[in-house]
């Protein structure tokens, strides 16, 4: 009998995740975008390798999606990676690969999701956009 039979609550994990891959979808229409001041903004947002936690001196750009599975270099998909989790990762499908060298998969995924919806443009900000737009017209709910 194991006591950690019970399933950890996932489901924020996972939402998170999803958003996440929606945005990246959605950014998947640009091919290999990613500009040095994003790679920049991603090395300050991760601060060490975002799979094994080692900081090592060297960190190299690494799709979570390989290239070889549709991954493309976008802020989406690239994060910062230490040469031996790169080299060991290499064309793994990443959960599988995190799993495989018993690494913290939940802890990635989220770290990923809430660093990419701090960095990437949110439906919020469309929202806040198009309130701006509202605001143009007179006020109605004022003037009751
Ligand atoms: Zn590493």
């Amino acid at each position: 009998m194991q006591p950690r039979r019970k399933y950890p609550k996932t489901r924020s994990a996972a939402t998170s995740a999803r958003y996440a891959k929606r945005r990246k979808n959605r950014l998947a229409r640009v091919d290999n975008d990613l500009t040095d001041d994003q790679w920049q903004t991603l090395l300050e947002a991760w601060g060490r390798c975002a799979y094994c936690q080692g900081d090592g001196a060297a960190l190299q750009r690494d799709c979570v999606q390989p290239v070889s599975r549709g991954g493309r270099y976008t802020l989406g998909n690239v994060v910062p990676a230490c040469a031996s989790c790169n080299a060991s990762k290499h064309n793994s499908e990443v959960t599988s690969w995190l799993r495989r060298k018993k690494l913290d998969e939940r802890a990635f995924l989220l770290r990923h999701a809430t660093i990419l919806q701090q960095l990437l443009p949110t439906e919020e900000e469309t929202a806040a956009s198009m309130e701006h737009a509202a605001d143009e017209r007179p006020a109605e709910e004022s003037a009751s």
